[in-house]
C-alpha cells in the first residue's frame, strides 16, 4: 500500500480553526471572542511598554549574543521565575528544594512535568493516570496522553450555580487512590474563570496532604485573576508551605504578552535539597533529548522586564510618598518622568552630602541616585531622609 495511507486525517485544532474562520470573515462588524491573547481597544495585539524597553536594552547590549543557553535555561530567568511564583522569601527556595527548568512556555512546562512524572513518579500499580478538572484546557489530556498518562476527570464546574462544584471536587479527592496526581489550575481557571476561595483551598490542601496526592499545578494566568501577582500566587504558596508534594508549570505568554516567544518554566518542589538535585539531573537529561536547550530571546526579555518593572514601581512609589504623604517641598515629577536606572533628584551637593553624613545614604554629590538601590524595605527611609534634607 501507499505510504501514509493508514494516517487518518485529524480535525484542525478548534481554537485555531475559530481564528482562521474569523480572519476569513469579511463582515465589517465581526467580533472575535475566541482568542486567548490580549487585545487593546483597537483590537490590536499589545506589547507591554516594559517589554519594549527590554527589547531596546537587548538590542543595545552587544554582549547579549546568540550562544546556547544552559540546558536548564537562563539562570537569571529561572531564579526570577521561581521567586515570582513561590515568593521572594520562599523557604522552599532558600532550602534549595526547588528545581526550576526553563521550558517552551506553559505547554512545554506541562509536557516536561508530565514526562518527568511518567518516568519517575511512584505510581501505585501499573496504571499512569492524572485527574483533570472537568472542564479543563483542551490541550491537557493530549499532553498527558503523549507521555502515556491517561486522563480522568474530577467534578469542577457546576452549571447550576455557574460556580465551583466544591463538594464534587472534594469527594473526588477523597475517593481517588492515595498518591493520585491532580492537575490544579493555580488561578484564573481556564475555561471557566471559577477559582476556589481561600477556605476551599485550605480544605483541598488538607485532603491532598492526608491522601498523599501529588499537585500538578498549572499557572498560565498569574496576575489575571486579581491584577496582583502575589495574590494570584496565594494558592501555590499555601500548598508549598503546607508541604503538599507538587510541581508548578508557569507560562509567561499571557502576563508578559510574550505568546510567540515561548517563555515558561517548570518548578519541581522536592522534600529536600538532595532530592531536588537528583530531580534536576533527570530533568536535564529529558530536556537535553527533547530541545537541547531553551530559547534565549524571550527569557532575556522577561528577565530584563522584571528589572525594568521593579524600577518603574520604585519610581512611582517614591513619587507617591514624597508628594502625597510627606508633601515634600519642590516639584518631583522628574522622578516618574525620567527613564532608566538612574534618576537626577535635583538636590544640591550640600543636601546630597547631608544625606550621606546624617542618614547614611550614599549617592554621588551631583544628586544622582541609582533606582536599583531602592526596594520595598528601604524606600520609606530614603523618602523621609530626602524630605528632611530638602526642608
Ligand atoms: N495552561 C493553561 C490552562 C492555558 O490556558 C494555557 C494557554 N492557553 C497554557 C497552559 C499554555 O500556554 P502557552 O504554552 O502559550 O504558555
Amino acid at each position: 500500500s501507499e505510504l501514509w495511507q493508514n494516517v487518518p486525517l485529524a480535525p484542525p485544532d478548534s481554537i485555531f480553526k475559530l481564528t482562521a474562520a474569523y480572519k476569513a470573515d469579511t463582515f465589517d462588524k465581526k467580533v472575535n471572542l475566541g482568542v486567548g491573547a490580549y487585545r487593546d481597544d483597537n483590537d490590536k495585539p499589545w506589547i507591554l511598554p516594559v517589554v519594549r524597553k527590554a527589547e531596546e536594552i537587548i538590542l543595545n547590549t552587544p554582549a547579549l549574543d546568540h550562544e546556547y543557553l544552559p540546558i536548564t535555561g537562563l539562570p537569571e530567568f529561572t531564579i526570577a521565575a521561581a521567586k515570582l511564583i513561590l515568593g521572594p522569601d520562599s523557604s522552599a527556595i532558600a532550602e534549595g528544594r526547588v528545581t526550576t527548568v526553563q521550558t517552551i512556555s506553559g505547554t512545554g512546562a506541562n509536557h516536561l512535568g508530565a514526562l518527568f512524572l511518567s518516568r519517575f513518579y511512584q505510581w501505585s500499580g501499573d496504571k499512569k493516570e492524572v485527574y483533570l478538572s472537568d472542564p479543563t484546557w483542551a490541550n491537557h489530556p493530549a499532553i498527558f496522553n503523549n507521555v502515556g498518562i491517561a486522563s480522568l476527570y474530577y467534578p469542577y464546574y457546576d452549571p447550576k450555580t455557574i460556580g465551583l462544584n466544591f463538594d464534587g471536587f472534594v469527594s473526588s479527592l477523597k475517593s481517588a487512590p492515595s498518591g493520585s496526581v491532580f492537575l490544579i489550575h493555580a488561578c484564573a481557571h481556564n475555561p471557566t474563570g471559577v477559582d476556589p476561595t481561600r477556605d476551599q483551598w485550605d480544605a483541598i490542601a488538607k485532603i491532598m496532604l492526608d491522601k498523599g496526592h501529588y499537585g500538578f499545578f498549572d499557572c498560565a494566568y498569574q496576575g489575571f485573576a486579581s491584577g496582583d501577582l502575589d495574590n494570584d500566587a496565594w494558592a501555590v504558596r499555601f500548598f508549598v508551605d503546607k508541604g503538599v508534594n507538587m510541581l508548578i508549570c508557569q507560562s509567561f505568554a499571557k502576563n508578559a504578552g510574550l505568546y510567540g516567544e515561548r517563555v515558561g518554566a517548570l518548578h519541581v518542589v522536592s522534600p529536600n535539597k538532595e532530592a531536588a538535585e537528583r530531580v534536576k539531573s533527570q530533568l536535564s537529561v529529558l530536556q537535553r533529548s527533547e530541545i537541547s536547550n531553551p530559547p534565549s530571546y524571550g527569557a532575556r526579555i522577561r528577565d530584563i522586564s522584571t528589572m525594568a518593572g521593579r524600577i518603574i514601581d520604585m519610581r512611582k512609589e517614591l513619587f507617591k510618598i514624597l508628594t502625597e504623604e510627606l508633601h515634600t517641598p519642590g516639584n518631583w515629577d522628574h522622578i516618574v518622568n525620567q527613564i532608566g536606572m538612574f534618576s537626577f533628584t535635583g538636590i544640591t551637593p550640600e543636601q546630597s552630602k547631608a544625606l550621606t553624613e546624617k542618614a547614611h545614604i550614599y549617592l554621588t554629590v551631583n544628586g544622582r541616585i541609582s533606582m536599583t538601590g531602592l526596594n520595598r524595605n528601604n524606600i520609606r527611609y530614603f523618602a523621609t531622609s530626602l524630605d528632611a534634607a530638602v526642608r
